[in-house]
């Protein structure tokens, strides 16, 4: 594997929602990582790529109210910790959802958004937000 490649994997687990197995203990890393924490040496050539339902439930979030700014244009949002059936856990934004039904145990799926746009040169980013089921 090239440069290119790792590259493109770092990037890719964005988009894709696709983990790590550690073929040892069967442990799932979202980000994917390259060696399993517990298992070290045993893990090493035995990480499996695996893709991710996207389904999962919420364990914890908070409402993020920004610092009041005279740039400031973004609405208060959702993050939570989302455990996904699979296992891994992450944080991401819960996006076009009433707030007021957000509840820890709620079912949720990854949705692939906009994330950031870089002003004048225009780069936009995607990557994975939830909505609630
Ligand atoms: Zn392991």
């Amino acid at each position: 594997m090239g440069k290119l490649s790792a590259v493109w994997r770092e990037t890719n687990h964005r988009y894709r929602l696709v983990a790590h197995q550690c073929g040892n203990c069967k442990k799932m890393y979202f980000p994917p990582r390259d060696i399993c924490p517990d298992c070290h040496r045993e893990s090493i050539g035995k990480m499996k790529e695996k893709q991710l339902s996207g389904n999962g439930r919420i364990e914890s979030f908070t409402i993020v109210h920004d610092a009041p700014s005279a740039f400031a244009r973004q609405r208060p949002y959702v993050l939570a910790l989302v455990k996904l059936d699979e296992g891994p856990i992450l944080t991401a934004q819960i996006v076009d959802s009433d707030f007021s039904e957000l509840e820890a145990g709620k079912k949720v799926r990854a949705v692939f958004r906009k994330i950031r746009e870089d002003g004048k040169g225009g780069i936009i980013q995607y990557g994975y937000k939830f909505v609630l089921e």
